[in-house]
């Protein structure tokens, strides 16, 4: 992944160029810069050579074809993965990562059990949509979605993430609107209260999982620094300001949090205006194993008899180890 210095070597040129440029890369979606004919040879050449665009070299299909993933190889040799998600409705969404790793540990899930190398920059970020984007067009269809819940932790790379998605939702570029972005995150509250003074309205999204701070702690150790009730009262804050809703996730893992004590628990937290919940299938790792259906019926249903807002999300991509939590750039080994 090369693109990075693509403005920096824009800068030597008339400014109009970086315009036709961006119109190349964000609008036509091209896949090779020889094609962004407005642009002089010479410095499509340059372009080639400095900033070439990715291929589709490192691509997984899931077997149903719903679900696809790319490995990018960073231009330090640091690895990270993205997913596609096909859905019927032709719906496109893009799950991207922030990180290279996760400083943060939670004990479910693969990205965290790796470690932390670095931030993304934005570009890195971008770079990550602008291919499944140009993947998409093969087949006549687009992004429409895209979601930080990749690999990282998204508001631990605030600026950059922010910067990414500005970039993506400029009218004159991508244009994908804010509402179709969301940000997944453990609670960093700092980043909670910065969102809800930016203009943009996307989606917000915190991972929850455990509706007492004792199983929080276990499964998150961030619970220590940011607990429940110090995310809430960040949630309803922002939820003041913006009156957006706001998305808790709750993983089902088996025996540990899908009790229906653990749903009453959780419907207490949750009875308020624009808060709902996803309950969300357990991708098993080494760790743990996923709640049983019936557990996952059970549970929804003290939710719902108790007036929580709930939804459901299953799982896409397993096979490929391309779902949520899944994503280790573990496959491969192209040190
Ligand atoms: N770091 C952010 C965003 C990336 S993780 C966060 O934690 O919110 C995106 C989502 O995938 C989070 O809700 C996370 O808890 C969840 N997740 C992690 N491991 C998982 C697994 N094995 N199965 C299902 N979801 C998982
Ligand atoms: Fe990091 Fe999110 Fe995985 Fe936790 S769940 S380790 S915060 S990526």
């Amino acid at each position: 992944m090369s693109l990075m210095q693509f403005q920096e070597l824009l800068k030597k040129e008339p400014k109009y160029r970086l315009a036709q440029a961006k119109k190349a890369l964000f609008r036509d979606l091209i896949e090779s810069w020889q094609e962004a004919t407005a642009l002089p040879l010479s410095l499509r050449e340059e372009l080639d050579k400095k900033c070439s665009i990715e291929k589709p070299e490192n691509t997984f299909i899931s077997k149903d074809k719903n679900t696809v993933k790319n490995l990018f190889i960073l231009a330090d040799g640091l690895k990270v993965e993205t997913v596609l998600m096909r859905h019927k409705d032709k719906r496109n969404t893009v799950c991207v990562s922030s990180q290279v790793g996760c400083p943060l540990g939670c004990s479910f899930c693969a990205t965290g059990k790796m470690g932390f190398k670095r931030n993304l920059e934005s570009w890195e970020i971008i770079e990550q949509v602008l291919f499944f984007a140009r993947y998409l067009k093969k087949e006549k269809e687009k992004v429409s979605n895209i979601v930080f819940m990749g690999m990282g932790e998204p508001f631990l790379n605030y600026q950059h993430v922010i910067e990414a998605i500005k970039t993506l939702n400029d009218k004159e570029g991508f244009n994908l609107g804010a509402r179709h972005f969301s940000i997944s995150t453990v609670g960093i509250t700092e980043g909670i209260e910065e969102l809800a003074k930016e203009k943009l309205q996307i989606n917000l999204a915190i991972s929850l999982h455990a509706p007492d701070n004792e199983l929080r702690s276990r499964l998150m150790p961030i619970n220590k620094t940011y607990p429940i009730e110090k995310v809430l009262s960040a949630v309803d804050n922002y939820i003041e300001k913006t009156r957006r809703r706001v998305m808790f996730e709750y993983i089902m893992i088996k025996d540990l949090n899908d009790s229906e004590e653990k749903a009453e628990a959780l419907a207490k937290l949750m009875k308020k205006p624009l808060y709902f919940v996803n309950l969300i299938s357990y991708n098993p790792t080494e760790s743990f194993k996923a709640s049983l259906p019936s557990k996952i019926k059970k549970f929804k249903e003290v939710l719902e008899k108790e007036g929580v807002a709930v939804t459901q999300r299953y799982r896409f991509g397993q096979d490929i180890e391309g779902a949520c939590g899944q994503l280790a750039a573990k496959m491969f080994s192209i040190e």
